[in-house]
């Protein structure tokens, strides 16, 4: 049976505090929650063009999305796969792609959306590695029963990595990547 996939753009209104938004790294006035939604909306759209609905934890600035509630959403809305979207901060040189992941059951989906945002993006890669290696120690959307990884695209600190996410192609090509990926592995989409 198809699968059906879920992107989580990262951080956003009521993520750690109610009623507090939360934007997430900001670099010259560019803010990760506001990137992290772009390309959930970009995956969203080519998805559409390609008969895929993808379910979004949040699709607008103001909804209001607990980082500890978004697993059971997806969940909730049948999803089978889950992706979290988010963007790196570092020193101004920092910069690359990696993954993140739980156990086992999720390296194959962070093995396939890392390769797939480091050929779109074409930024540095800073492999897949375990959510023990995360600033976080421990990442709730992981807890996803089924399939799940956190992509950090890019440094929004680091102005090459920052202009080229904020492309309109860069994003084009990272939601065509990543569906191609997940098909490549888990076969079709619903
Ligand atoms: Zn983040």
């Amino acid at each position: 049976m198809a699968k059906r996939l879920c992107i989580d753009p990262g951080h956003g209104l009521g993520n750690v505090s109610p009623n507090v938004y939360d934007p997430g790294a900001i670099s010259a006035g560019v803010s990760e929650a506001d990137v992290a939604l772009a390309y959930a909306l970009a995956i969203k759209f080519v998805g559409f063009e390609r008969g895929i609905d993808v379910f979004l934890t949040r699709d607008e600035r103001s909804d209001i999305t607990p980082v500890r509630a978004r697993d059971e959403m997806a969940t909730a809305a049948g999803c089978d796969l889950f992706i979290s979207l988010h963007l790196n901060a570092g020193v101004a040189s920092a910069n690359g792609t990696e993954t993140f992941y739980r156990d086992a059951a999720d390296k194959k989906l962070a093995d396939g959306v890392q390769a797939a945002v480091v050929s779109a993006l074409q930024f540095r890669d800073r492999k897949v590695k375990l959510e023990s290696q995360s600033q976080h120690r421990r990442l709730s959307v992981l807890d996803f029963q089924g399939p799940a990884c956190l992509v950090e695209l890019g440094f929004v600190t680091n102005v090459g990595n920052r202009e080229k996410l904020l492309l309109r192609s860069s994003r084009l090509a990272v939601a065509h990547a990543i569906l191609d990926a997940v098909i490549r592995l888990y076969g079709p989409l619903s």
